[in-house]
Order: structure tokens, then C-alpha cells, then sequence
């Protein structure tokens, strides 16, 4: 098939990669001209693992192209992905100016039946609203479709997701689209939930909001584990052996970020606002995961008591492992605390300090390894569970140290054996 992806970002270019591994002729498009340039170049963008080896082979092969000529694209393909930012306005509501955008362009360029997919997450009658947007446009009359294929991919693991999903939705109106994209889809092994558009927009909220859940819930237990002195780590998997309930997801720590989780939460609760429904359940997930760097603050504070001119070492920046994008990022939202409480910050992340430079430049230390960041630190804090941290040498760590102080922000070390090295060390909800 011919496809189209507009948006060439974390999703779009992952999608796109991944369909035309599949055999697929597509045509990536952005309309920022320097990513485009990068990629026509053979540079990627991003730090997601294995994407770049997508790229080269399937670009070398003819099957994947890049360009900033979204007329072309659109011209050039049958099926039309948007896979643009939905970023959140200040009121939580997601912003759908882009998808907008691109519905106008695509009804002004569009030479005969098209099938547009959005792919974006969206709120709940999104897919109306590009009808409309394309039926004003339209004027040729020409025919077209409007479905609705929500993305669960994750960064960090993103083509394995898109290649081995749990599932893929589809949300559809006529019987051509439900077959175009079935038919795409073949290739990959995974049961079809084939819904009305509405449907297949909320099952994404829904889905991001459930799994949120889940994480300020172990957030919350874990805080009553501190209070009572039983840990958290047995607690999670007396709960997560319970097949109802499942492992993931139960892990207790700083709290999420990224840039899906808490937007698509608040998006979640303003959509229900909006059609009269307060979701005070999601505005409580919201509460307890901001209220975790605060829980982290404290337990800092207890260990080496006032803040100002005292040197805290940030292991991560990060929303999570695996990836550069520090958008939403636990990480630097902690690290903006730090400084406002005047103290001196030394940070390291394997993949994100490029972008974690341009947020916090000039006001934080950024250093070259886990090592330069624990020297003369007076707490060494993990906000971020990379793999390399897991294997750091703990001995080296605490002689480069002022205080040998480790608060482990996500759970990812032994207490018993850091306190045996020699550490006063913190755990979240850890005993
Ligand atoms: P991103 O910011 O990395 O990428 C969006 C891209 O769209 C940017 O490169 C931007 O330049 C481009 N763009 C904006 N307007 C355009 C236009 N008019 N024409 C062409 N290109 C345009 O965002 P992302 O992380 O890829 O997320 C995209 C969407 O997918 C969001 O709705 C997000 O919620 C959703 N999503 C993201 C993830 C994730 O892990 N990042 C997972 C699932 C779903």
C-alpha cells in the first residue's frame, strides 16, 4: 500500500518505519525542515533503540521516504496516518490545533478517495470533527473515510510494540476503511478490536488513565508501607500475582511522566468535564503523582537536613529508561524543585542530556558518568531506572561521595545490601 505519515516524531516515524518494513511504500512528512533534512541524511532524531537500523534499511531499500511536501504525500498514498502532537493547552484540554491543520491540508490536496487515520490521541469525537473540517474544505466533493487507530506503543520499546502489539484497534465508519486497514494490518499478529470511531478514541484515554491508576496506586500504598514499616516490593507482588490485578504497573517511585501519561490524564478528566461527568478518580491519580516528588523531597530532607548550598547528584533525566525524551519528565520536574530549594544539582543520563540541556542549561551540573555526578554529593538521588545504573560500583561510589546518602527514587536496588556498603538509604516505600 501507499501511506502517508504526517508527523514525523516519536509515533509517526515509528509507524511509518515499521509499515514499510512491512512492504509497504510510505512517505514520512514533517513540517519541521531540519528533522526532515536529518532524516533525508540518515540521521535520526530520537533515541529509540533499533529504529535507526529500521530506517537505513528500509530507506536503502526504496520503500520509505522523507520530505516536508505534505501535498506530495498526501497526493502520493491511499491511507493518511496523523500522527501530530496533541500537546496540552494550561487548562489540561489537549490541543488540536495541528490535527486541524492537517485536515485542512489534506482536504485541499487530496486528488481522489482517501483514508484518513488518526493516530494522535485524541478526545472522544475528534474524528468528527476532521470530517467536518474536511467535508468545509472539500469542495471537489471528493470521497473519503475517517478512522480512528490509537497508538499503545512505548517509548524505549517502541518497534517491538508497534511489530508484537497486545492488540490493535481499529475504529471505523464504512466498510472500505475497516478493510484497508485490515488489510495492512495482516502481517501482524494480533487479535483486531474493531470499534466505532468513538469507541476506539476513548479506548486510548481509558487505557493510558487505567494504567496511571495503577501506578499512583502503588504510589499510594507504598507511602502507607513508609508510614507502617512493611515494603512495598512485597506488598506489589502479593497484589500482581493476583491475575485480576497483573504485576505491571504496580511499581511504586517517583511517580509518571513522559508525554502521554499526564497529558492524556488531564485530557481524560477535561473530556469527561465537558460532557458533565466529574472523573474525581483520575483527579486523585493526578494528586498522588504530583505529591511523590514531594514524598521524595521529604525523605532527602530527613536524611540531610537543610537543603540550601547542600549538593544533590541526579542519576536520570529521563521520563523513563531507554529513551531521550524528557518531556513531563519526573526527573526534571524534581531537579526544578531542587534548585527552588537552593541546592546545587550535578546530573547524568545516558540519552537524554542533549535535551535536558536545553530545559535546564546553565543551572544544573551536567556530568559525564554516574561517578562525576556522585562526587561530592551529599545525596546521590536515581530518578531514572537505566540498566547502567543498576550495575554502578557501589564501593567506588561511596568514597567519591561527601555523605554516603542514596535515595532510590525507583526502587531498583536492594536496601539491605546498600545499607551492608555502608549507605543511609531510602527506597520508596521500601523497608
Ligand atoms: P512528537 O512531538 O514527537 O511528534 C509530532 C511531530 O508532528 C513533530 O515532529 C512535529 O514537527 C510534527 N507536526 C506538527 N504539525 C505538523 C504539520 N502540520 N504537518 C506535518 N508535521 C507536523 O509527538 P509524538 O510523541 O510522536 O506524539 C504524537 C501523538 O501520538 C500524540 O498525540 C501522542 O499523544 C500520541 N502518542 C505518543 C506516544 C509516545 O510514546 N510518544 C505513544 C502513543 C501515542
Amino acid at each position: 500500500m501507499n501511506i502517508c505519515v504526517i508527523g514525523s516524531g516519536y509515533v509517526g516515524l515509528v509507524t511509518g518505519s515499521c509499515f514499510a518494513d512491512l512492504g509497504n511504500n510510505v512517505v514520512c512528512v514533517d513540517n519541521d525542515e531540519s528533522k526532515i533534512k536529518k532524516l533525508k541524511n540518515g540521521m535520526i532524531p530520537i533515541y529509540e533503540p533499533g529504529l535507526e537500523e529500521l530506517v537505513k534499511r528500509n530507506k536503502r531499500e526504496g520503500r520509505l521516504v522523507f520530505s516536508s511536501d505534505l501535498k506530495k504525500g498526501i497526493r502520493a498514498s491511499e491511507v493518511i496516518f496523523i500522527c501530530v502532537g496533541t500537546p496540552p493547552k494550561d487548562s489540561g484540554e489537549a490541543d488540536l490545533s495541528y490535527v486541524e491543520h492537517v485536515a485542512k491540508d489534506i482536504a485541499l490536496s487530496m486528488p481522489s478517495y482517501r483514508l484518513i487515520v488518526e493516530k494522535s490521541t485524541v478526545p472522544v469525537n475528534t474524528g468528527e470533527w476532521i470530517r467536518h473540517t474536511i467535508e468545509v474544505f472539500n469542495k471537489k466533493k471528493i470521497p473519503f473515510d475517517v478512522a480512528s487507530n490509537p497508538e499503545f506503543l512505548r517509548e524505549g520499546s517502541a518497534i517491538e510494540d508497534f511489530m508484537h502489539p497486545d492488540r490493535i484497534v481499529l475504529g471505523v465508519k464504512s466498510k472500505r476503511s475497516r478493510e484497508l486497514l485490515t488489510e495492512l494490518y495482516k502481517p501482524i499478529k494480533a487479535p483486531i478490536v474493531v470499534t466505532d470511531i468513538k469507541a476506539a478514541e476513548l479506548i486510548k484515554h481509558a487505557s493510558n488513565s487505567f494504567l496511571a491508576m495503577k501506578i499512583s496506586f502503588a504510589n499510594a500504598i507504598a507511602n502507607i508501607c513508609d508510614k507502617t514499616g512493611a515494603d512495598i516490593a512485597e506488598v506489589a507482588r502479593g497484589i500482581g500475582l493476583d491475575k485480576r490485578i497483573g504485576e505491571k504497573f504496580l511499581n511504586a517511585g517517583l511517580g509518571f511522566g513522559g508525554f502521554c501519561f499526564p497529558k492524556d490524564l488531564a485530557a481524560f478528566i477535561r473530556i469527561a468535564e465537558k460532557v458533565g461527568y466529574d472523573f474525581d478518580l483520575l483527579k486523585a491519580v493526578e494528586r498522588i503523582n504530583e505529591e511523590q516528588k514531594m514524598v521524595l523531597m521529604k525523605k532527602i530532607e530527613n536524611l540531610i537536613w537543610n537543603l540550601p548550598n547542600k549538593t544533590v547528584g541526579v542519576l536520570g533525566l529521563a521520563f523513563k529508561p531507554n529513551t531521550d525524551d524528557t518531556r513531563f519528565s519526573p526527573a526534571i520536574d524534581f531537579i526544578e524543585m531542587l534548585i527552588a530549594q537552593g541546592v546545587k544539582v550535578k546530573a547524568y543520563d545516558p540519552a537524554a542530556m542533549g535535551k535536558a540541556r536545553k530545559v535546564l542549561k546553565g543551572r544544573i551540573a551536567f556530568c559525564g558518568n554516574a561517578y562525576d555526578t556522585a562526587k561530592n554529593s551529599d545525596c546521590l538521588v536515581l530518578a531514572t531506572e537505566w540498566n547502567e545504573f543498576k550495575e554502578l560500583d557501589f564501593k567506588k561510589i561511596k568514597k567519591l561521595m561527601r555523605q554516603p546518602v542514596i535515595v532510590d527514587g525507583r526502587n531498583i536496588y536492594d536496601p539491605a545490601e546498600m545499607r551492608k556498603l555502608g549507605f543511609k538509604y531510602v527506597g520508596m516505600g521500601r523497608r
